[in-house]
């Protein structure tokens, strides 16, 4: 397991944001496992990163300090100490992105699809549950296009 599969979305985002502005200061190896660094944030702070149990990493930011959060500090050490990481996490989230765009792509054809093949009854029945639970202008606007009077 990774640091990045255990670190929550944002904190991998700003981890980047911090690396890419340089922030990791005096990172040191300890073993190909373990390193140490400052991170400038709003205070410095000390990050203990283990390549091996991403879990016993620790930071003493007010966010992970004394809890097994991984932060973007350490998220950032972790793109300092491992070459190409960085790269390679960004390649990845442009491929996710780019599925799901295709999937999300796909599924709005297969509703369009599917509206098609569906009787006038049930496009009624779809549609008054449209006017209840989707926001009120949606509605406001139908009336309003077709002229509907009270
Ligand atoms: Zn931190």
């Amino acid at each position: 397991m990774s640091i990045i599969s255990v670190a929550s979305g944002s904190s991998c985002w700003r981890g980047l944001e911090y690396y890419k502005s340089q922030k990791i200061k005096n990172i040191k190896k300890i073993n190909n496992n373990e390193y140490t660094s400052i991170v400038l944030g709003n205070k410095d702070y000390n990050v203990y990163l283990n390549l091996e149990h991403p879990r016993k990493s620790t930071c003493n930011c007010p966010l992970a300090n004394g809890k097994r959060i991984i932060c973007k500090h350490i998220v950032a050490t972790y793109f300092s100490a491992v070459p190409n990481s960085a790269k390679i996490f960004e390649e990845e989230q442009k491929k996710l992105q780019q599925e799901y765009e295709e999937y999300e792509k796909r599924q709005y054809q297969n509703a369009i699809k599917h509206l098609q093949k569906m009787s006038k009854k049930e496009l009624i029945k779809e549609l008054v549950y449209i006017f209840n639970y989707a926001p009120e202008w949606i509605y406001t606007d139908f009336v309003k296009k077709y002229d509907i009077e009270g």
